[in-house]
């Protein structure tokens, strides 16, 4: 039998390159080798939104990027998470054997409190718990993240850990797995690209708007003229030319430190590469945007199949913990 893979995302709007660079081509390539299921976390999302009104849209146009960078409903579940509401039981039961301590440190947690003070809830801090909730009720044993997200997989592993140990052997401990660029960088150079922090590059974007954000992002601060020399390793543009332009990164470094080439040609040149690269994406992406029902028959059926596990685990969970 094949081993079972379950990430998700929030639906907070379309998918940027941090996503995609750090998780969704993973998600991928894992198609063939593992069962994997694939969640938009539909519930997880309410503890940073307060205004739902696009919430529909914004799962709508995520499940586009999805299909879009290859993701094929043939091989993997594809599902909204409230859909499954099993697993917001699961989470209160183990919201019952969690340490509130283990979620008070969780570093997302704490970013979190800074970037939205006024909306400290009682489901931002039970976010790692519901995420458990997610892997475990599938018996997920690989999750593929993002390096943000490493923490969350840690205490997951721990929650299992400890609900083996109370009630006995039930859920496998699921361990994270990252790509090679499992942390991208946002437009300001200094924190993790997020669309709450609108430092982001949408993938579903066009040629010309994207060479519009790639042309606001900040490079070396120490370059303030034209002529003076570069740092490529401190650069974030230097970074995405790592993935996006192999060929010529290494050329890149030299022009840069010896101011050959200015910020601007470097970000046009990075902004044409990038557009190659997603070039069949944003076609593949046009193509579903086409067929509305077909995203909504995914979904139907995705949470169709979700849901037989999810009650199997249920029963199983019930039973172990005394209540049926
Ligand atoms: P966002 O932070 O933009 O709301 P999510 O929290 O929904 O994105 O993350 C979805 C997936 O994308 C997770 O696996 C996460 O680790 C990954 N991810 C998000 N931002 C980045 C980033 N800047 N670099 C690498 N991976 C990321």
């Amino acid at each position: 039998m094949k081993r079972r893979v379950f990430s998700g995302a929030r639906p907070t709007g379309r998918q940027h390159l941090g996503n995609y660079l750090g998780a969704l081509q993973n998600w991928v390539s894992l198609q063939d080798e593992y069962d994997c299921i694939y969640c938009i976390v539909d519930v997880h999302a309410l503890t940073t939104l307060e205004d739902t009104s696009s919430l529909q849209e914004d799962i709508y146009e995520m499940v586009l990027d999805w299909l879009a960078a290859g993701l094929d409903p043939q091989k993997s579940i594809l599902f909204v998470q409230s859909h499954v509401p099993e697993v917001m039981e699961l989470h209160t039961l183990l919201s019952m054997i969690t340490p509130l301590g283990w979620l008070l440190r969780v570093p997302t947690f704490k970013e979190k409190v800074k970037i939205q003070p006024g909306n400290v809830n009682y489901g931002l801090v039970g976010y790692p718990v519901l995420q458990t909730a997610d892997i475990v009720l599938y018996k997920a044993e690989v999750v593929p993240v993002g390096e943000d997200q490493v923490p969350h997989i840690e205490l997951a592993r721990e929650i299992a850990r400890r609900f083996n140990n109370l009630f006995g052997d039930t859920f496998p401990e699921p361990q994270a797995k990252l790509t090679s660029f499992p942390m991208v960088l946002g437009l300001d150079g200094k924190e993790k690209m997020s669309k709450q922090l609108r430092n982001d590059i949408e993938i579903a974007l066009s040629p010309e708007e994207t060479l519009e954000r790639v042309m606001t992002a900040v490079t070396d601060p120490a370059r303030r003229y034209r002529n003076d020399p570069g740092h490529p390793e401190i650069c974030n543009i230097y970074r995405l030319h790592g993935h996006f332009n192999p060929e010529q990164v290494d050329d890149i470094a030299v022009q840069c430190r010896s101011a050959e080439i200015g910020c601007v040609d470097c970000k046009t040149l990075l902004a044409e590469k990038i557009n190659l690269a997603l070039k069949p994406f944003r076609e593949r992406r046009a193509a579903s945007a086409a067929k509305p029902k077909f995203v909504k028959e995914v979904l139907a059926d995705g949470a169709q199949r979700a849901s037989v596990i999810a009650k199997e685990t249920m029963r199983e969970v019930k039973q172990k913990m005394g209540l049926i």
